[in-house]
This record gives C-alpha cells, structure tokens and sequence, in this order.
C-alpha cells in the first residue's frame, strides 16, 4: 500500500506548538486501509494528543486531538477498546464537513 506510517509522519505536528515530531515518539494505535490513528508527547510543550488521518480523494488528512493519557496508558486504554464507534464517528463528521488541510486544521486548534 502507498500510505503506510512513514508517508504520514511527514504530516504530523504538535497541535498546540506546531512543531514536527519526532518519528520515534509515535505511538501507532490502530491502523486499518482508510484510517491510522496515533498518539504522540510533544517534547516541545508536553503536551500529549491523539492524531487520526484519515485518506480520503484528496489525500491524507489529519487532525489532533488533546489527551490527557500518556504513552502507557494510552496503549492499554486501546488495547482494551479497540477505536470506538465514537471516535470514528466524531472523526468522520469532522473530515466530512472540514474543507482546508491539515495545517489550516491546527491553526484553527480544532
Ligand atoms: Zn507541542
């Protein structure tokens, strides 16, 4: 497939300090053929957050989300309850009506 974790990470930025992360402190959740959901620590601003991108016809599109889980509570948190249908479906209504890519997206702190 042309969209593994390595073509993604390339997009990925701290959602409150934009500043790129390091590949090595991505944590993948869960990953399917349409959806990759991570969870990363900014060394930056120590803040933690869930990213999903999703692939649609006009490529990769992601977007953050603050969490207050760390890195280890964050896998069992998973490991117990593979994504929820909720989150699925408050990132699929938020991909459905959001319109700018995934810069636009952190600058509005959506
Ligand atoms: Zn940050």
């Amino acid at each position: 497939m042309g969209h593994s974790l390595e073509n993604l990470k390339p997009l990925i930025r701290c959602p409150v300090c934009q500043k790129k992360y390091d590949p090595s402190k991505v944590v993948l959740l869960s990953e399917d053929d349409r959806k990759t959901v991570l969870h990363i620590a900014c060394e930056s601003c120590g803040i933690s957050s869930l990213v999903f991108v999703s692939l649609g016809k006009m490529g990769a599109v992601s977007f953050g989300m603050l969490t207050d889980l760390g890195r280890d509570e964050v896998r069992s948190f998973y490991g117990g309850e593979p994504v929820s249908a909720d989150d699925a479906l408050a990132a699929h209504s938020f991909l459905k009506g959001f319109r700018g890519g995934a810069k636009e997206c952190f600058e509005n702190k959506c």
